[in-house]
């Protein structure tokens, strides 16, 4: 996907609304708009990379990872915990091709599929 076309791209370039819950120089995290916790939140590199599997540079993880504790600290659950998730292509259920990890939390999650 063209990042021209990709809805993340829009909305890190401003053009679509989010609710933003932190950003930096490399990252802009966001809540989902559908979400399946009381706290989930999106964490996504501000380059267009399709998932995880594109060839991202270590930096842009490092980037996006380093951000997800401060996004836990800002939604209030670095203390009772929380899932970090990044489905990445067809069989995992990808929607959206622009790489993102959710942050999930609020509530216990059951101890077994991740999934959402
Ligand atoms: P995926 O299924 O690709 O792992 O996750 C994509 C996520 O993006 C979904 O949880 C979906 O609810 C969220 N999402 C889709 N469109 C939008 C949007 O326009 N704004 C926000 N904030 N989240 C979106
Ligand atoms: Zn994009």
């Amino acid at each position: 996907m063209s990042a021209q076309d990709c809805l993340f791209c829009k909305i890190v370039a401003g053009d679509i609304p989010c609710t933003k819950v932190y950003e930096d120089e490399w990252v802009l995290a966001f809540d989902d708009i559908a979400p399946h916790m009381p706290v989930h939140t999106l964490v996504v590199p501000k380059a267009h990379y399709d998932s995880i599997a594109d060839d991202v540079p270590a930096e842009v993880l490092a980037r996006v990872f380093a951000a997800v504790p401060e996004v836990a600290r800002i939604k209030g659950v670095n203390a009772s915990g929380f899932r970090t998730l990044a489905n990445t292509g067809q069989d995992a259920c990808q929607t959206v091709g622009h790489l993102h990890v959710h942050v999930l939390g609020g509530a216990p999650m059951n101890s077994g599929n991740p999934s959402l």
